[in-house]
């Protein structure tokens, strides 16, 4: 079966490179991905399927592959594969250049979407061997909170889910190089907004005005102190101020300010710890100037925990392509972004692993979300034959 499925998505490498430059053409943003969700639905007719569309808040597209052996129901795992791009101007010289004016594939969903097509059709032609089932999630914005990843989960198709795997490709490392960080893995993100509230006044008379800028910028100073003096000195914890709306005229004292900001943590306890700091700070900022506070507090993506048991199941997995499609398997950093891959995980144990993508032949390669970023396209056949051994040793047919 190994051999098999091997050298079946071998001969289809071409068409993984096809489909992904296609959909790199075409690429749509977040929660407007109508054609790409289509061109998905397209591939798979025909097919002895079922095929879940319009899954959750937007145009996931879940393939439901039962395996052979009826009456003996076995596990099920999942992959997943996003497919939504960027609002980026593309500054490549590709041939297959975006033709959407703005949009960009600048995050390799593209590719992802491209190599489990493939890798999901080899697996129904040979799904009378497979003893359960695979549940193909290809799914929409998980570029733009609140994602989509949550609502497919809430949906409920995978509930009966056993294990939940994905990818992602990065240039960290050549084609052949897979990465992966065993528990907290990925940071959540929260996003916050205050108004403050005061009094406006004359610039001449500050008794008879209360200065909301005054005490935004006291919020400012004060909120350095949570990651600094609140956080154990070896957790992880970034807060950031993005925006501080005060402007106004010289002479005038302002009567309200509106601040926005950004916070990143690496577990869901500092999660916490910022949550309930911010919101002491602020009933702080409240009583010491007499403001008040109008506090907008929405968590976004959580963190995102591969489980350690599956981690290592996984890695020896992918032993099987070492000296045939990887040249390394190598534990990576945790990463300060986020991805709605976290809300699987949260509710089934898996593993998010990287597949390194650097392109060839170029002195330097420019990260994702980058307008002039681009993969190795032989990183997706890597991809494909990485979950495929995945797959493979899960379901304990490796001969
Ligand atoms: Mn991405």
């Amino acid at each position: 079966m190994r051999t098999k499925l091997m050298n079946m998505l071998q001969e289809r490498k071409d068409e993984i490179t096809q489909i992904r430059r296609h959909l790199h053409e075409h690429p749509e943003l977040s929660f407007h991905e109508a054609e790409t969700a289509k061109f998905i639905q397209d591939f798979y007719k025909g097919k002895d399927v079922e095929v879940a569309t319009e899954v959750g808040n937007g145009h996931a597209v879940v393939v439901t592959i039962k395996g052979g052996k009826p009456g003996k129901p076995g596990k099920t795992i999942a992959l997943r594969a996003d497919f939504d791009a960027l609002p980026i101007e593309e500054q490549t010289d590709l041939p297959f250049k975006s033709k959407n004016p703005g949009v960009m594939h600048a995050c390799g969903h593209d590719g992802h979407t491209a190599y489990l097509l493939v890798l999901a059709d080899c697996l129904i032609q040979l799904k009378e061997n497979i003893p359960g089932t695979i549940k193909i999630v290809h799914q929409h914005a998980e570029e733009t909170p609140p994602g989509g990843a949550k609502s497919v989960v809430e949906s409920g198709i995978l509930d009966d889910v056993d294990q939940i795997f994905g990818i992602h490709v990065f240039p960290f490392g050549e084609s052949g190089q897979v990465y992966y960080h065993s528990g907290y893995a990925m940071a959540g993100r929260t996003y916050f907004k205050l108004k403050i509230q005061g009094v406006g006044g004359h610039g001449s008379s500050p008794h008879m005005a209360n200065d909301a800028i005054v005490a935004g910028a006291y919020f400012v100073t004060a909120i350095q102190t949570v990651v600094s003096r609140r956080l154990n000195p070896f957790d992880t914890g970034v807060i950031t101020i993005g925006s501080f709306d005060g402007k106004g005229s010289f002479n005038v004292i302002k009567d309200a300010v509106e601040l926005e900001g950004d916070v990143r943590y690496m577990n869901t306890e500092n999660r916490d710890k910022i949550d309930a700091e911010i919101h002491r700070i602020v009933s702080g900022i409240e009583a010491m100037f007499g403001v008040s506070v109008e506090l907008t507090y929405t968590n976004d993506y959580p963190p995102l925990y591969n489980d350690p048991a599956v981690t290592e199941q996984v890695v020896a997995s992918l032993q099987k392509g070492l000296g045939e499609y990887l040249t390394d398997i190598s534990m990576y950093d945790m990463l300060s972004g986020s991805e709605d891959f976290a809300y699987y995980l949260q509710k089934i144990p898996g593993v998010f692993f990287y597949i390194g993508a650097k392109p060839k032949n170029t002195p330097h390669a420019y990260f994702n979300h980058h307008p002039k970023f681009d993969i190795d396209e032989d990183a997706l056949l890597v991809a494909a034959k990485s979950v495929a051994d995945v797959v493979l040793d899960y379901f304990k047919l490796n001969g």
